[in-house]
């Protein structure tokens, strides 16, 4: 019988990330562990319905804005988006494919969907808004760390400046988080003023389950807040990549985290062969 020995890998030191985008901020900051595994070893992730679902959502709407022109972008035609964003994702998402969804389940995402589409037309109409950047892919090198950020959408205000704007599809924040959610948003503002040379007047994130919407002006202060913390991350995590260290940082969201196996605080071991 031939027995094959395992023993823990090494922990080589990683490469750091070519991009720091504001979920890369966040992750690193809620835990440097499961940022290890997830953005640098990229190790698989179960599918989660809630991502697709907000996925769905994000691209029925960037649909509605660019295939209906203003006073066409109605609740019905926001209906149609819906479905023809499920059949775009149903070819290019991975995990939309992972899920396996039955009929049945496949009919209570889009119920789900729908009800958020309602809830974003209770929040404002789309007709009133004059979007001139959907989906938009930003990046700029800062001190030599190149920022990166995608925005759902830019709009022009009457006044011809700008107001960026942010969906999520979770639930809203208490009044004493709304500050920390703004963070990244505010760093889309600084991407804008470093590219177009203007800095947007508002930052808007849209909660559509809750029909809540937590809006900030940019400010001088805010976007040299910006710069300083995206550097202090950053320098941060090419410290954990120089001596391989990685930390990790129980919290509650521990319980949704897909690491468990590897992480001493739950008795794993972050090395061990995967
Ligand atoms: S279980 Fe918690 S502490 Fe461990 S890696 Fe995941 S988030 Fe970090």
């Amino acid at each position: 019988m031939v027995s094959i020995a395992t023993s823990p890998l090494p922990a080589l030191p990683l490469a750091l990330p070519s991009t720091l985008t504001p979920s890369k901020i966040s992750a690193f900051t809620s835990c440097p562990l499961a940022f290890r595994f997830s953005v640098l070893e990229r190790l698989p992730e179960p599918p989660s319905l809630p991502a697709v679902r907000g996925t769905l959502v994000h691209r029925a709407l960037q649909l509605l804005f660019t295939y209906a022109d203003e006073g066409a972008r109605d609740r019905a035609r926001a209906e149609r988006s819906l479905e023809q964003a499920f059949a775009d994702l149903k070819s290019s998402d991975a995990d939309l494919a992972a899920l396996e969804l039955t009929d049945e389940a496949r009919s209570v995402l889009m119920r789900q969907a729908g009800v958020l589409l309602d809830r974003y037309f209770e929040i404002e109409d789309p007709n009133t808004v004059r979007p001139v950047g959907l989906e938009l892919d930003m990046q700029v090198e800062v001190d030599g760390l190149m920022l990166r950020g995608i925005i759902d959408r830019l709009d022009v205000l009457p006044d011809g400046r700008f107001a960026v704007v942010d969906y999520k599809t979770g639930r809203a924040p208490r009044a004493e988080q709304a500050k920390s959610r703004l963070s990244g948003v505010q760093l889309y503002a600084f991407l804008c003023e470093e590219i177009l040379g203007q800095r947007p007047a508002a930052v808007r994130l849209l909660y559509l389950r809750d029909r809540v919407v937590v809006s900030s002006e940019p400010s001088d202060m805010s976007m040299r807040g910006v710069r300083q913390r995206a550097g202090a991350v950053w320098k941060a995590i090419e410290r954990a990549c120089e001596h391989s260290d990685f930390r990790p940082s129980p919290s509650a969201l521990c319980s949704w985290c897909a690491f468990q196996q590897y992480c001493p605080a739950f008795g794993g071991d972050p090395n061990a062969p995967r």
